[in-house]
């Protein structure tokens, strides 16, 4: 159902009125948590002013320690769902759970299916029972061939609403977070017809490294990019390493512009 050999044409997922795929680029921006109500407003009113047509921002956190930050849960979907109507603007967040969809769906316009989650086929199999497009990450040691077959899943089970994420993945290399594989990137495109967004903030985990390989995005020939952006990178409790500043994120917006026109 995923291949491009069976379905030539380029499928387009719209996120709320925001498309994805075909001859769009689209940008989403956004924290890496909700970390409260005036926190999310400030990331994302830069997000937005910065020219990001859609929003992200976790509500249910897998990380790595059990003692890390987890997540706001029920409360930051609440904030999520109240700064992307003051803005206008269509929101996304990470699903981990299946007792968590409906909730979530009831608050945001996307789910993300997370790394770590890309083979949880219960879960893929339980998004695919609803109607609101998926981001599907590739996992960090998924071959592109089990990332096809996860989007499969979710297809089969009644969802065509899926946008594969390029994020890294790990490799002998520790100089960065992780390896992003933008071969995935054009070899996707190649085989299926579902959009293939990238993920330079999760693919580098450095933030200098964040816009040129945002910019090697366009030129692979992704549908857009999912970038972390955080009103006070320094303040921030997951991910700030990699968060860009508001006029960072500005900038490379205006760059990444001249780009998207030039390809
Ligand atoms: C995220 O988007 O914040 C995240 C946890 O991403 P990944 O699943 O790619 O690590
Ligand atoms: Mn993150």
């Amino acid at each position: 159902l995923v291949s491009r050999e069976l379905y030539p044409a380029d499928s387009v997922v719209h996120i709320g009125s925001v498309p994805f795929g075909g001859e769009h680029f689209s940008i989403i921006g956004g924290p890496c948590a909700v970390e409260g109500l005036e926190s999310f407003r400030a990331s994302a009113e830069a997000a937005v002013k910065g020219g990001a047509v859609a929003l992200r921002g976790g509500a249910f956190k897998p990380r790595t320690s059990p003692y890390s930050f987890q997540g706001g849960g029920k409360e930051a979907l609440e904030v999520m769902q109240q700064v992307s109507k003051e803005l206008g603007v269509p929101a996304v967040t990470e699903v981990m759970d299946t007792a968590d969809i409906d909730l979530i769906c009831q608050h945001v316009d996307a789910l993300q299916i997370g790394a770590r989650n890309m083979q949880n086929f219960n879960l893929l199999k339980a998004v695919g029972r609803t109607n609101t497009p998926v981001i599907l990450k590739r996992g960090i040691a998924a071959t592109i061939e089990e990332t096809l077959l996860a989007a499969e899943y979710i297809v089969d089970a009644g969802n065509p609403n899926v946008i594969l994420c390029e994020r890294g993945i790990r490799t002998f290399e520790t100089a960065t977070r992780n390896t992003l594989d933008l071969n995935a990137v054009a070899l996707m495109k190649r085989k299926s017809h579902l959009p293939v967004i990238v993920d330079p903030s999760h693919g580098t985990g450095i933030r200098e490294l964040v816009g040129p390989l945002a910019k090697a995005a366009v030129a692979v020939g992704a549908d857009g990019v999912i970038i972390e952006v955080h009103h006070e990178p320094k303040e921030a409790l997951s991910d700030g390493k990699q968060s860009l500043y508001p006029d960072q994120f500005a900038q490379l917006m205006t760059e990444l512009d001249a780009f998207i026109r030039a390809a």
